[in-house]
């Protein structure tokens, strides 16, 4: 199988200089296999693809936009539906991504190898471009699971190296869970000697805070950021501080590695060959460069649960084409998610994180929001449409006050309706103190 992955790492190195028609032929005769295969065996799909596959069997491009815009809420509400009764033959062993509640509603999504291996594939491209040494040291911080990658030991990963690496030129990484505080994960990264730590924007920038607080320089040359774009404020902490260069994905844990940053400035270049992307307006129409829209996405290679026009729930902006040679379209930029800081009165800063999956299980409530009404005081609100539904408070406290603060005061708010903002976006941790960012 190192053959097979290195086939498409070097695939992808060439596939970037592609010219646009090129690279339009290419996605249409992957989508081709995907469209076929959902019609076939996702129940979904069954007839939701209809507007583009004419009687003979072959698929009309032109009526591309006519297929239905498929919605986070399809994966709740039709998950089992949305699941392949049969995998094409090479697409291998399938997975489950948890995807925590970044509109309103955990979800869980189905991938298969094939698409793992891309998508391996194009991040270590990234990395490649942005002059990454794949025997030197990696530390992430992430994962929302409180049993594994505990500090002070995290956990072993194994080498983040492409799979055809030579032995001796592996670089180890390291993991330590989103529970780690900032105190902590500098000495993880220091004890490690890591040139590289990847996390979300906001921890990290949480991160650069506390290194100045605490006037404990990191030696980063590198800092990897995923999920949803870097806003300038973030950006320009994490680079302050911390001093290192900075490399940002694209991702969701549902959809895919969209869009990496280019080395040459804060732009993002499309990953064409894992997903053909559209950003679109109020009526579905593609917008033009400049113009602020919708995320749509299709995974070209996740086959165990498709996701044809999948509205990814985050706002774009495309790009004029890049002056470094790579073709691969330009997004200028990316505004998603929203995690606020929580700023207590002695000068601690914390991007707050509580461990979803588990907390959504033990205090019974799917859909809740953390906010920050005062200096050591929250509320969590929560979303029921059940008047005599009663939530686990008990754990809900013990877990905030040991995962945030041990003298946080807690204030339960049960709500009917989800929360969000007026441009419609959810805001897992709130701070409703002046200025929370
Ligand atoms: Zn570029």
């Amino acid at each position: 199988m190192k053959i097979l992955r290195k086939k498409i790492f070097d695939m992808l190195m060439e596939s970037q200089f592609w010219s646009p028609d090129q690279m339009l032929a290419f996605q249409r005769n992957q989508l081709a296999h995907l469209l076929r295969h959902a019609k076939k065996n996702v129940p979904f799909y069954k007839t939701r693809l209809d507007p583009v596959f004419m009687t003979n069997g072959e698929i009309d491009w032109n009526r591309w936009q006519e297929i239905p815009i498929t919605k986070r809420r399809h994966l709740v509400e039709e998950r089992d539906s949305m699941l392949a009764t049969e995998l094409p033959p090479g697409h291998g062993r399938t997975w489950e991504e948890f995807s925590s509640g970044s509109s309103g509603t955990p979800i869980t999504t189905r991938h298969n190898i094939l698409e793992g291996w891309v998508s391996e594939a194009v991040l270590h491209r990234a990395q490649r471009w942005h002059g990454m040494d794949w025997s030197r040291t990696s530390v992430s911080w992430r994962g929302d699971d409180g049993l594994l990658s505990n500090w002070p030991e995290g956990k072993e990963m194994g080498s983040w190296a492409p799979p055809w690496i030579a032995p001796g030129l592996r670089g180890n990484s390291y993991h330590v869970n989103r529970a780690t505080s900032q105190e902590n994960v500098i000495e993880y990264v220091l004890r490690k000697s890591a040139p590289y730590l990847a996390s979300r924007p906001k921890l990290l920038q949480s991160l650069a805070f506390a290194t100045e607080r605490l006037k404990t320089p990191l030696n980063l040359d590198v800092v990897t950021t995923f999920g949803t774009g870097v806003t300038d404020d973030e950006r320009d902490d994490i680079r302050r501080i911390l001093g290192a260069k900075m490399f940002s994905l694209y991702s969701s844990g549902e959809g895919c590695k969209i869009a990496a940053t280019c080395e040459t400035g804060h732009h993002y270049h499309v990953n064409q060959e894992l997903n053909y992307l559209e950003i679109l307006d109020d009526k579905d129409r593609p917008c033009a460069i400049g113009q602020p829209g919708r995320v749509v996405i299709t995974p070209i290679y996740n086959t165990a649960q498709p996701l044809i026009r999948y509205d990814q729930g985050d706002i774009a902006i495309r790009g004029p084409a890049c002056s470094c040679g790579k073709r691969l379209p330009v997004l200028q930029e990316i505004s998603g998610r929203v995690i606020h800081l929580f700023r207590f009165p002695d000068g601690q800063t914390i991007a707050p994180s509580l461990p979803n999956k588990e907390f959504v299980v033990n205090f019974g409530v799917k859909t809740w929001q953390l906010v920050q009404t005062g200096p050591l005081e929250v509320d969590l609100r929560y979303v029921t449409t059940d008047p005599d539904f009663i939530p686990n408070k008990a754990y809900a406290i013990e877990a905030i006050r040991s995962r945030l603060r041990p003298d946080l005061k807690v204030n339960f708010v049960a709500l009917a309706e989800t929360p969000l903002t007026a441009a419609g976006k959810f805001i897992l941790y709130k701070s409703e103190l002046a200025n929370p960012n």
